[in-house]
């Protein structure tokens, strides 16, 4: 799925540091090597495919507007690789990011669907029931 018009990443750099990167051996919350904080890539035009092809949910859901990009919130938002999970993937510097009623309301609405959500800061993990309780998730 492409950016929709009027979206993109600008000075964001979030994805570049929260998440596990396997081509990089970058665990999560690693500034990427090639990464200029606020500032983008030193390789864009040689970056490898996995960064060429990743799209946060951000980027990409017109619902998400723009109090809720990544940058300005210290969450990344998007759908689990790997399961139908709902993820909001917080910078661990700032482990409380998803507890913001702002995010927090979104991700609600998300459990609501019948998705299951999960917050993520580190090696932390919560899960946010539809009924607005939370609980530590392995
Ligand atoms: S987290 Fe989303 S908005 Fe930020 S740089 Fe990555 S893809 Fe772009
Ligand atoms: S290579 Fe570039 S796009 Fe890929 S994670 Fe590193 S800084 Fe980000």
């Amino acid at each position: 799925m492409a950016a929709l018009p009027g979206k993109s990443c600008g000075s964001c750099t979030m994805c570049c540091v929260v998440l596990e990167i396997d081509h990089f051996e970058k665990p999560p919350g690693k500034v990427c090597d090639n990464c200029i904080l606020g500032g983008g890539c030193k390789i864009y035009k040689k970056r490898p495919e996995v960064c060429r092809d990743y799209e946060c949910n951000w980027i990409t859901d017109r619902d998400l507007g723009p109090m809720l990009k990544p940058d300005r919130i210290g969450t990344i938002l998007m759908d689990d690789p790997d399961s139908d999970d709902y993820l909001a993937v917080c910078d661990p510097a700032k482990p409380n990011a998803w507890r913001n009623p702002l995010v927090f309301r979104h991700l609600l609405a998300v459990a609501k669907e019948g998705r299951t959500v999960i917050a993520k800061a580190g090696t932390n993990s919560w899960r946010i029931f539809e009924s607005g309780q939370t609980a530590p998730w392995v």
